[in-house]
């Protein structure tokens, strides 16, 4: 009966809860801003280590961003361990605050960067307060590890992140982000790939002697509509041409353009797909020249078997705290897409309820905090 007794002392604490979220928050923390940055590191270091499950807590000085977090608990005896993944980096730069202060409205708490993601930031070290406190100890350890840089593509974060689940093995991972829309976790996540494509033609004067020219913008734009017919295919690759450059006058033949593209994709074998597909572009005018650079940099979080066992347990916990807990594929990654390469079962989208993450009304549900608290405990424990 742990995810209710969990549910009980997070309400009982509901206040102190959403102060210490209230805190985190009314620390400005945009990416790059190392003082913010440490600040907000400063306050969650403060409340985790009164924690008696608390074995270490790691501070990682990251040059020009701050710092990451390292937090370990319940390690003493367990040779594997549970990943709990986030970052206390926002989008909102500074002085957002003073213009969209901490404001609780109908049971919807806003203020920048509460629901992506510093309230489950303070969230994950309440779980922890609250296992202690009903004296529940999970079979593994427990590793948080909260980026700085996540929101500019966690370059100095992911390699922490990794290292940190070479460390030992690791069951799972609970990515900490927020949910899809209706508190829905995330099973699986697209991957992504940068391209670009460059057409080489040939320049003439656009009215003397257009026949001696070979335009490197039709040509672009030829192929362009050939690549967006993928989107059409049903399968699970989606296709973006969506930054064009090219040409130098409107009275001239185009000699040369380029195309900046975006592509996601569902599985392993899709990603080849497309590659396979970007590399043998052919020209339509073969008296042009397409080159396509680029390549793949998120690999998908699939929903394999093990997610979904996870998923299913989470939705069983879930039943018993009286919630339907649906789940949701999205076309944006996160750390959860390399995890999921590292063959670690990942369940995304944890974050408590709420809306507009990098938006003006960015918010989270109040009466969400103590049913996902509840959730994530109840998994900590059943794992
Ligand atoms: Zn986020």
């Amino acid at each position: 009966m742990i995810p209710s007794q969990v549910f009980n002392a997070l309400q009982a604490r509901q206040a102190e809860v959403e102060a210490f979220i209230r805190s985190l928050v009314e620390i400005e923390s945009p990416s790059g801003d190392a003082e913010g940055s440490r600040g907000v590191v400063d306050l969650l270091v403060q409340a985790a280590s009164g924690l008696a499950c608390v074995d270490a807590i790691e501070r990682v000085d990251v040059p020009d961003f701050g710092q990451h977090l390292v937090v370990k608990a319940f390690q003493k005896g367990s040779q594997q361990q549970i990943l709990m993944v986030g970052h206390t980096d926002t989008v909102h730069s500074l002085g957002s605050l003073s213009e969209r202060p901490w404001r609780r409205e109908a049971g919807k708490i806003y203020g920048p960067g509460i629901f992506d993601m510093k309230a489950n930031c303070a969230l994950a070290i309440e779980v922890l307060r609250t296992l202690v406190e009903l004296q529940a100890t999970p079979a593994y350890g427990v590793t948080i590890v909260l980026t700085c840089d996540e929101e500019v593509g966690s370059l100095n974060g992911w390699p922490l992140i990794e290292k940190v689940a070479k460390e030992k093995p690791a069951r799972c991972a609970f990515v900490m982000e927020p949910p899809a829309s209706g508190g829905r976790v995330k099973t699986s996540r697209k991957g992504t790939g940068i391209f670009a494509i460059k057409v080489e033609g040939k320049a003439a004067h656009a009215g003397l002697e257009p026949e001696k020219g070979a335009s490197a913008i039709l040509e672009l734009a030829r192929q362009t509509e050939q690549l967006h017919a993928i989107n059409l295919s049903g399968s699970g690759i989606t296709l973006n041409v969506g930054v064009v450059h090219g040409g130098t006058r409107s009275n001239v033949v185009a000699a040369e353009a380029q195309g900046e593209i975006d592509v996601r994709f569902s599985t392993e074998a899709e990603s080849h797909e497309i590659e396979r597909i970007l590399s043998s572009l052919k020209p339509i005018d073969e008296r042009t020249k397409v080159f396509v650079s680029g390549s793949i940099n998120r690999p998908p979080m699939e929903r394999t078997a093990a997610v979904v066992e996870l998923f299913e347990k989470a939705r069983a916990i879930a039943a018993d705290l009286d919630f339907d807990l649906g789940e949701a594929q999205v076309g944006g990654a996160s750390d959860g897409n390399f995890l999921a390469a590292m063959g670690i079962p990942v369940l995304d989208g944890l974050g408590i309820s709420g809306d507009g993450a990098h938006a003006v009304h960015e918010h989270i549900e109040a009466g969400d905090i103590a049913r996902r608290g509840a959730l994530i405990g109840g998994l900590l424990m059943s794992i």
